[in-house]
């Protein structure tokens, strides 16, 4: 906005134009007054002293009645001081008049100020001539000569040209007004100019600064007077400026850590708006950022019993806990829900918070571990309840024939075997889930590791006849990985081999080089697994023949064991198989990098 257009300019420049007419006008008018006083007195006090001048040198004349002497007399004063002169006889005969021939003047003794002079000696009168027809100041005097009237002496003044010398002299008072009143209305028009472009100047940046333009400041050069204003101003946008990066800064830490947080959060206001959603609520509930900001929480989530607890924390102000079952699309999430409600400093509710854990994984976890616990007991207690009963058949019959005795010991033997298998087995998974890092890792030549798993198995191979060979890479391939469990997961997939060959198989460990990997191949040709048991085979105490399993001393947790120790080692286990001629297991893991263990 121009100067000129501030109501501000317009407001302090009239005030400032009223004040200096006011003051000029004041003045001016008390100067015209005095003027015309002290004017008049001045113009009194000369009269007074001509007609004293008058008085005396008219004296001699009027003794004479000299005409002649008092017409050049009364003419050199009025050419002097441009006053009327006359003298005028006790009669009140006219002799002498600077203005008028005094022959065709009148009789003047009646004139109040003659008769004043006759009776007082003075007399002051100001009054219209009868003779010049203009108002007169006139001041008369009476010449006496020892106690005898000798005439009396008048000098006048014309009020016209006292009022016009008056005028003059106030016209220059009222000219020299006229100029001061101007140099104060220039003046204070640059002066409030000057000020409003300092108030402009400052509203502007504060303008500025109001709307978030913290970079703004007043400079310092430009405040004129209003320096501390300035200041307090550039000051005001300095800690603005410093608030606001806290606030951001604070702003983004919160967002970086709701976005990088595992857990749902939902922001809802007081209405149950959404008022923010991180990225693992949106995940876990399925729902677009865009399209849910600002709506209720209850229109856009459909579940039941989230909008319950919400609708309870608000209520109650207390912290929510409760799990919910949602289904993802097809997927059905078990969801660890806390809401908890938000209040202000005075403690007005303003929203809450909803959290979501997803404990799913958690959960399903939580089964396995459960199942694993129900069915390790009970493959546990088979064997113990066998030992138990035939040793107490033994304890209670000691008259037992030696021939049941014998069979009794053997199939007690036989099951504290299958116990220590199972125990042993059991021991493997506890420790391998208990060891999840790679401390134990070293490189490891697999082609040194496998001839010695055979060397160690042929005895049981060659006891069933199998023909246990082994096809070996040329190359030294080498791993990182765990020698105990690497070693074990081979015995167990050898030893399955064995076990599931019938009298007289063929039995092939091969191990190869591909592309970054090492494949590991133990093949059988032995009863094989249909198709729909060859994945479940990994799992757990399954077995496909639990009676044959069992008698082949089997536990059900080998090939369990085998992909557990393979995934640990970044690697996996698959099985290819054809009921009735064989099957094989096939076992690949990443190759240790000649120098760079690291990169496997
Ligand atoms: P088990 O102790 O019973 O051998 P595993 O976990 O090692 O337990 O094997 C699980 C099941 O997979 C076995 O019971 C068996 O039915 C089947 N199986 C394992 N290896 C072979 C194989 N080489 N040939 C045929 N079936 C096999």
């Amino acid at each position: 906005m121009k100067i000129y257009q501030t109501t501000y300019f317009w407001r302090t420049y009239l005030n400032y134009v009223l004040f200096i007419l006011l003051g000029t006008g004041l003045v001016g008018l008390q100067q015209a007054i005095t003027l015309s006083a002290s004017e008049t007195e001045k113009d009194e006090a000369s009269q007074h002293a001509q007609g004293a001048l008058l008085a005396t040198a008219a004296a001699s004349p009027l003794r004479t009645v000299d005409q002649n002497a008092l017409e050049d007399l009364t003419s050199i004063i009025a050419v002097q001081t441009g006053l009327r002169v006359t003298v005028i006889l006790p009669d009140g005969r006219v002799l002498a008049d600077t203005m008028e021939n005094p022959l065709a003047m009148e009789n003047h003794l009646h004139r109040p100020e003659v008769q004043l002079a006759i009776a007082r000696g003075n007399g002051d009168v100001e009054r219209y001539s009868q003779t010049l027809n203009r108002n007169f100041v006139y001041r008369a005097l009476a010449v006496n000569s020892n106690g005898v009237l000798l005439g009396v002496v008048r000098v006048a003044r014309a009020r016209e040209d006292l009022d016009v010398l008056i005028h003059v002299k106030q016209l220059e008072v009222l000219k020299n007004c006229l100029l001061v009143l101007s140099l104060l209305l220039i003046s204070a028009f640059v002066m409030v100019w000057r000020k409003t472009a300092t108030v402009e100047l400052l509203t502007k940046t504060t303008e500025a600064i109001a709307s978030g333009d913290f970079e703004r400041r007043v400079p310092e050069s430009r405040a004129l007077g209003m320096k501390r204003l300035a200041d307090a101003i550039n000051q005001m946008a300095r800690n603005s400026a410093k608030r606001l990066s806290t606030l951001t800064a604070e702003r983004n830490r919160l967002a970086t850590i709701f976005t990088g947080m595992v857990e749902g959060v939902v922001d809802v206001d007081e209405k149950q708006n959404i008022v923010h959603i991180n990225e693992a609520a949106l995940f876990l509930l399925d729902l677009q950022r865009e399209k849910y900001i600002g709506k209720p929480v209850w229109q856009e989530i459909r579940n039941q019993k989230i909008i319950l607890a919400l609708d309870e924390a608000l209520r109650t102000r207390a912290v929510i806990k409760t799990q919910i079952d949602y289904l993802r699309g097809r997927e059905q999430l078990v969801i660890d829900l806390y809401v908890a409600s938000l209040a202000d400093d005075n403690g007005n509710p303003i929203g809450a918070i909803l959290v979501l854990h997803d404990v799913t994984e958690l959960k399903h976890l939580e089964r396995i571990r459960t199942d694993f616990v129900a069915n390790a007991s009970h493959e546990l207690k088979t064997p113990i309840t066998a030992i138990r009963g035939l040793s107490e058949t033994v304890v209670n019959d000691p008259d037992v024939d030696k021939q049941t005795l014998m069979s009794f010991m053997e199939r007690i033997h036989s099951q504290s075997i299958r116990l220590s298998q199972l125990v042993g087995d059991l021991m493997t998974i506890s420790r391998l889930e208990a060891d999840s890092g790679e401390h134990n890792f070293s490189r490891i030549n697999l082609v040194d590791l496998i001839s010695r798993a055979i060397t160690a198995a042929k005895p049981v191979a060659e006891s069933k006849q199998h023909a246990l060979t082994a096809q070996l890479s040329g190359e030294k391939l080498e791993v990182f990985g765990d020698r105990q469990n690497l070693s074990q997961l081979l015995d167990n997939l050898i030893d399955n081999a064995i076990k599931y060959t019938p009298i007289a198989g063929r039995i092939e460990v091969r191990l190869r080089r591909e592309e970054l990997d090492v494949v590991l191949e133990v093949e059988d040709s032995g009863i094989g697994i249909s198709p729909q048991h060859q994945e479940r085979v990994f799992e757990r105490f399954y077995r496909i023949d639990k009676a044959r399993s069992q008698s082949l001393g089997g536990t059900g947790l080998g090939l369990s064991i085998v992909r557990n120790i393979a995934e640990r080692h970044g690697g996996s286990v698959d099985v290819a198989s054809q009921p009735g001629k064989g099957s094989v297991f096939i076992f690949r893991m990443p190759l240790a990098l000649a120098g760079n263990e690291e990169i496997r």
